[in-house]
């Protein structure tokens, strides 16, 4: 255990603020603007009507097809109808306005107290998949489809991805602390749905106490799940690298994790399912580290899905004028944000005001090399981003753009500020757009 991958970096961390906080609650919201888009895959679909009652915990829109996920209300109220609102990813999209009574009253029909060792694989997904999980750490991927893989993939080992390897976020850590037995309860769960062998939590090491929480809980429950503490270094909590530092397996060119016998799933996505099986509670809330120079009061907050940030940040003393840029997730992978209309979804992990965004200005690649070095996919970033600037999309997927996992090393170390993720992601985008079109 502990094999260092290729690449990488170290960034400066700037967790202090948040690191030694206990976990608080966002104050509630007026109102919540639940998006049907908050996963990979197909849109939910709406469920209600507008001026109907909504309870907490009432599914609000199904899931669409396989690859999707149901929503759920995260405070009880009336349905003000379909509304849209910005996505963290940029674009717009459909979601049900709740205005709040204040009541926070839950659906009876989704509270219920279950024996969690007598549940049976397919109802561990089944469970899942009404709870509306997906992957916490800001990809999305609908948390039972990852736990059904196919007959033919022999899965022996459960990840659970504890890294938080991006600089400034502190939500995983603190719900480590503080819930380590949910955590190691879910894991437990999520072992048995897929029938593997072994469990392991692996985190960074600058993260000591959540890591004795989770060896203390170990032991309180007789699990034989492992916890590994790695070194720090960025991206050790991207699923190739993370699988690569703990068993020493190469996941192939454009494979899968379960390629290598391995699913990751997040700790916050294991603590969900914990919930959702023993308490029949549906993913209506999350831990959002909110922090930065222009936060006043930086906190890890348990945030109803569908706040809006312009009053979840008003709530952390916002200011503006400290703020050059604001970020959802974290530094290195986050999405910058024009403005304040948008609603938390499931995957924000954080929300950073900056008031040192790098200052991109094109200058000419000088040939250094440093982003081919610190690559931990093994490209040729230089190359890779010269072709998204130019379109030649061709070239770009001979050179295995798709492998790109967006993690903005090469971005980091670039001497000349080449915004070479960006350039790699629009190509990426092309690309797909392309295949997508020969396949209708
Ligand atoms: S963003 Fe893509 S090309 Fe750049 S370092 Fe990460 S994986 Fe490599
Ligand atoms: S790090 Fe920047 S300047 Fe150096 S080779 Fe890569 S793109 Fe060119």
């Amino acid at each position: 255990m502990n094999y260092r991958f290729h690449g990488g970096v170290h960034p400066r961390e700037n967790k202090d603020r948040t690191m030694d906080l206990p976990l608080a609650k966002a104050e509630p919201p007026p109102f919540v603007a639940i998006s049907f888009s908050q996963h990979i895959g197909k849109p939910a679909t709406p469920l209600v009507k507008p001026g109907e009652r909504i309870l907490r915990g009432q599914m609000i829109a199904e899931q669409t097809g396989y690859v999707s996920a149901a929503a759920h209300a995260s405070i009880s109220g009336i349905a003000r109808g379909v509304v849209q609102v910005r996505h963290p990813l940029g674009f717009l999209v459909d979601a049900l306005k709740i205005e709040n009574d204040g009541l926070d009253e839950w659906d009876p029909a989704v509270k219920i107290e279950r024996d969690v060792d007598a549940l049976s694989p397919g109802e561990i997904r089944k469970i899942v998949q009404g709870a509306g999980i997906v992957g916490m750490g800001g990809a999305t991927f609908p948390s039972h489809v990852k736990l059904s893989p196919p007959p033919e993939k022999k899965i022996d080992t459960l990840i659970l991805n504890g890294a938080e390897c991006e600089p400034y976020l502190t939500a995983d850590d603190v719900l480590m602390r503080e819930f380590p037995e949910e955590i190691l309860r879910g894991a437990e769960l999520f072992k048995k749905a897929i029938g593997a062998g072994r469990a392991i939590v692996g985190l960074e090491d600058n993260k000591p106490r959540a890591a004795a929480a989770l060896k203390a809980a170990a032991d309180r429950l007789g699990s034989g799940i492992e916890i590994a503490q790695l070194p720090v270094r960025y991206p050790q909590g991207a699923e190739k690298q993370l699988i690569y530092a703990l068993l020493g397996r190469e996941t192939p060119s454009g494979g899968l994790p379960m390629d290598a016998g391995v699913l990751v799933h997040n700790v916050a996505s294991a603590y969900s399912g914990y919930e959702a099986c023993a308490f029949g509670y549906p993913l209506t809330e999350r831990v959002v580290t909110v922090t930065g120079p222009g936060i006043g009061k930086p906190a890890n907050l348990w945030v109803r899905i569908g706040a809006m940030a312009g009053q979840l940040l008003d709530q952390c003393g916002f200011d503006p004028a400290a703020t050059r840029k604001l970020i959802v997730g974290g530094p290195m992978m986050g999405l910058a944000m024009r403005d304040l209309e948008w609603s938390v979804v499931k995957g924000t992990n954080g929300i950073l005001a900056l008031d040192d965004p790098a200052a991109y200005c094109h200058r000419a690649c000088i040939r250094c090399g440093r982003c081919i070095e610190g690559c931990p996919a093994g490209l040729l970033p230089c190359i890779l981003s010269n072709y998204g600037e130019s379109d030649r999309l061709a070239e770009a997927e001979e050179y295995n753009a798709r492998d790109c996992f967006e993690c903005g090393v090469c971005a980091y170390v670039c001497p000349s500020k080449r915004p070479i993720v960006q350039w790699i992601r629009m190509e990426k985008a092309e690309i797909n757009r392309k295949k997508q079109m020969e396949v209708k």
